[in-house]
């Protein structure tokens, strides 16, 4: 990732990509109190654009209330910033990470008077989990890790530290032969995946676990937008897995992952064990609202 041309925004400077470094003492990569984002710019007719840059600003600064991180710019410089992390690329579509972090001013937990330190870079990021996975689906499996609970970590903050979490099961995941983690809450009921949230759609109805032990996601809120538009019906409750497995269909959401499809859980298979024809259309109008091809959401849409 590090070698190779480019720009990266460092504390309010443009850097060459080589030389956006910190140091070794930097407290978050010790510790792993810090924030990011993660969003995508996509081409479309009138140029590129990045989707909901708004929305996903707006979540970085509740990350700072959370973790009580002062971030040193507003958010109209932010949404610049970003913007020009595409331009200045010179990118046609992109993946783009902002993160807030603590500095190397002091170590130790009670470390305080720490700088907070921003940057953002953009690079091209293909689909997440490979394309064939967009429309054949993908094999998952339930993860022996527990999401992370509430009053462990604070999940309406994607914080650096709750990654831990998500790796572990990833990795284990990947060790067993599957795509990606099913994670479950402390009480055994779906949460999310590893970086995404979890739809089911059972009887033509869709159902999404609430948000108690899943990040707020952004791609979760236009599809359930989205998807009451069309018309279908959209629940938050808990779900079990039992349930995923007799579910008709089920897919992912998020920012990297987009709308993609899940094929089997635990080895029993989802449906038909392909893409089902509710996540083909929302995944289908997904991808139009992204690429503005539809124009009934311009708020969505940033142009870079
Ligand atoms: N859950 C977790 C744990 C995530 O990391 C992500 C990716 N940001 C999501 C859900 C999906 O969120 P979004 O749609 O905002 O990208």
């Amino acid at each position: 990732m590090e070698d190779r041309d480019g720009y990266i925004w460092l504390d309010g400077e443009w850097l060459p990509w080589r030389d956006a470094k910190v140091h070794v003492l930097t407290h978050t990569l010790h510790y792993g109190c810090g924030f990011f984002e993660g969003l995508r710019a996509y081409k479309t007719e009138q140029g590129v654009a990045i989707f909901r840059l708004r929305d996903h600003t707006d979540r970085l600064y509740r990350s700072a209330k959370v973790l009580q991180m002062e971030i040193p710019y507003d958010k109209d410089t932010l949404n610049q910033v970003q913007r020009e992390a595409v331009s200045r690329n010179e990118l046609e579509g992109a993946y783009i990470r902002p993160m807030c972090f603590l500095g190397s001013e002091g170590m130790g937990l009670h470390a305080h008077n720490l700088h907070v330190h921003v940057m953002v870079a953009a690079w091209r990021w293909g689909t997440y989990l490979g394309q064939e996975a967009m429309h054949k689906g993908i094999r998952v499996h339930t993860s022996s890790y527990t999401r992370n609970h509430v009053n462990s970590l604070m999940l309406k903050a994607k914080a650096n530290g709750n990654y831990l979490n998500s790796i572990l099961a990833v990795r284990e995941a990947a060790a067993n032969g599957y795509d990606e983690a099913l994670m479950l809450d402390h009480e055994g009921y779906v949460a999310e995946g590893s970086a995404e949230n979890f739809f089911l759609v059972r009887n033509g109805k869709i159902y999404t676990p609430d948000l108690t032990s899943a990040l707020e996601g952004i791609t979760r809120e236009t599809v359930i937008t989205i998807a009451r538009e069309q018309g279908l019906e959209v629940i938050e409750k808990r779900i079990t897995r039992d349930e995923v497995y007799v579910a008709d269909e089920a897919f992912f959401t998020g920012t990297a992952a987009e709308v993609t499809p899940i094929a089997e859980l635990d080895r029993r298979t989802i449906g038909n064990g392909e893409r089902g024809p509710i996540t083909a259309k929302l995944q289908s109008l997904y991808f139009d609202y992204v690429h503005g091809r539809r124009n009934d959401k311009p708020e969505w849409l940033d142009h870079v």
